[in-house]
């Protein structure tokens, strides 16, 4: 097995210091990136301010105004061009009164849009897509010498994106890709024509990622691909994945292994074999069903079958009776029936997920469901959707019940808690990615972020957990080395302006696909 994992490593990617980075008076000029979208778009904004950092260019404070600003656009949220204009109407007033100031457009909705963006906004110095976000420094320095706006996108991937620099917005916790574009062709997704056709990463390339990040503190990755699961399908190793993940947890200091996300259709017996004998593969898995009915499934031309769907949570299950199983459902596809979505309910109600994104089906221009026949009205979709809700909501509660009194270890995040303050309590995910709110006790010592507390949970909601202490015990804390991260994060952040996640400022959870709402964890 891990003969197959001594691939050499691909080169690099370089990027020169630019002269653009610096203003007339010799300052570094900041940046900010803004991010629309998915964990694949998070994890390219990464990449972006990695790109703009080895060319000089540094981070804006929270509070200040950038003199770059790079929105990386998404196309597959639903009314993603509304919001793109509308940020980019925004930036106008503010670049006519700040001298020097750029704009630069990339990701998915560029991709599609390409010159629209310019004829639309023509105040935008750059445009780029998904395939050269390496190019960003290069395309900035020229649009500021020639004085004109520079549109650069390229139909397919030249190299790979991660092998351009990358500033991670998690000190202990990584995302790393292991492929790009997808093979198939979901009627109702963009992603085939934006991102192209899969493009699977050298295994050696990835574990060597990862190694580098868990030197570097992380304590967790989690693997991204649109369909992680048909990894190896470029290079003709169909049990690619599964061997990935086994030579992934034998990284030493490696603690936490996710992926996000896989097929249905190419989900095979050696996947759940390699979760559940890998003790660093975390019990969670988030499996899109999309649609119980196989009459939608089939016009949404998603190759599996419900049947099959529940055949695949049975054997995870099986194997690891603590999964916690998540995943993405769309409500009101073309043609979808009563009956069809009396399939969906029957199939959410024996699956059994601790949650669910779901999404209400909206047309996205350029995809064959844009026009089928039959579009359903919004006010039965609407319908549909709350019931979906409801039911997902209650089998949330009732899962997430299940777990009081058990005792979790929960890794400290950052942001996750929004009534943290005045609750004081900290938050963090369990192993099964279970969101905890935990109360930290008077005179008990405070994790950092990174760090793992050992708590019992004593209350149950459909979105979380809550563990408060018993007794006021104090909390039992597990010091690591993501902790240790943080904290020269911290130090480091002192001298260097401090950083946004996005354009809000703190961390957000994101999904791959289609994100708006979730029921459940
Ligand atoms: S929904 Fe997922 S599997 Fe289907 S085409 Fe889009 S990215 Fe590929």
């Amino acid at each position: 097995m891990a003969g197959t994992m001594t691939i050499p490593l691909s080169e690099p990617t370089l990027i020169a210091p630019s002269a653009a980075a610096l203003d007339e008076a010799g300052q570094r000029r900041t940046y900010e990136v803004r991010t629309f979208g998915c964990q694949m778009n998070v994890h390219d904004s990464e990449r972006l301010s990695g790109s703009l950092e080895s060319a000089g260019y540094v981070r804006a404070a929270v509070d200040d105004e950038a003199d770059i600003v790079i929105i990386n656009t998404c196309a597959v949220r639903d009314n993603a061009a509304g919001k793109l204009y509308g940020t980019l109407g925004h930036l106008k007033s503010r670049k006519d009164k700040h001298a020097g100031m750029q704009i630069a457009v990339g990701g998915c909705l560029a991709q599609m849009d390409k010159q629209a963006v310019l004829d639309k906004a023509p105040w935008v110095d750059v445009v780029f897509g998904t395939h050269n976000m390496g190019s960003l420094p290069g395309l900035l320095e020229r649009a500021r010498h020639n004085g004109e706006a520079e549109l650069e996108i390229l139909e397919a991937l030249e190299v790979f994106p991660s092998t351009l620099p990358t500033r991670r917005d998690s000190a202990h916790s990584g995302w790393v890709s292991i492929s790009v574009g997808c093979n198939n062709t979901c009627t109702f997704c963009i992603v085939p024509s934006l991102r192209g056709k899969e493009k699977d990463r050298r295994p050696g390339d990835i574990l060597n990622e990862i190694r580098l990040l868990v030197e570097d503190g992380a304590i967790e990755v989690t693997l991204l691909g649109q369909n992680v699961n048909s990894y190896g399908v470029e290079f003709g190793d169909r049990e690619a994945f599964g061997k990935l993940l086994r030579a992934a947890g034998e990284i030493e200091g490696l603690e936490r292994i996710r992926f996000t996300s896989p097929h249905p259709a190419a989900f095979t017996d050696d996947v759940i074999d390699a979760m559940a004998e890998t003790p660093s593969v975390m019990p969670q898995l988030h499996m899109p069903l999309q649609s119980g009915s196989d009459r939608i499934l089939r016009a949404m031309r998603r190759s599996y079958r419900s049947e099959k769907f529940l055949g695949i949570l049975d054997r995870v299950r099986a194997k690891i009776p603590n999964a916690a199983i998540t995943t993405d459902i769309i409500v009101g596809f073309p043609g979808e029936t009563e009956e069809d979505f009396e399939d969906t309910m029957r199939v959410v109600e024996q699956a059994r997920f601790a949650s669910a994104f779901t999404f209400q089906y909206s047309i996205r221009e350029g995809t064959p469901a844009a026009t089928m026949a039959d579009q359903v009205p919004k006010e039965v979709v609407q319908a549909r959707y709350e019931r979906l809700i409801a039911l997902q909501e209650r089998i949330s509660l009732e899962e997430n019940q299940k777990q009081l009194d058990r005792e979790v270890e929960v890794v400290v995040s950052v942001g996750e808690g929004k009534k943290d303050a005045e609750t004081h309590r900290l938050t963090g995910r369990a192993q099964d990615n279970r969101l905890v709110h935990f109360e930290l006790p008077e005179g008990s010592e405070r994790p950092r972020p990174g760090d793992v507390v050992t708590v019992t949970i004593t209350h149950a909601a459909p979105f979380h957990l809550l563990a408060d202490a018993v007794d006021g015990a104090p909390l039992r804390i597990r010091r690591t080395r993501g902790g240790d991260a943080w904290d020269r994060a911290q130090s480091e952040s002192c001298a260097v302006p401090a950083a946004p996640a996005a354009a809000g400022g703190a961390p957000r959870a994101v999904s791959l696909g289609l994100p708006t709402l979730r029921a459940g964890v």
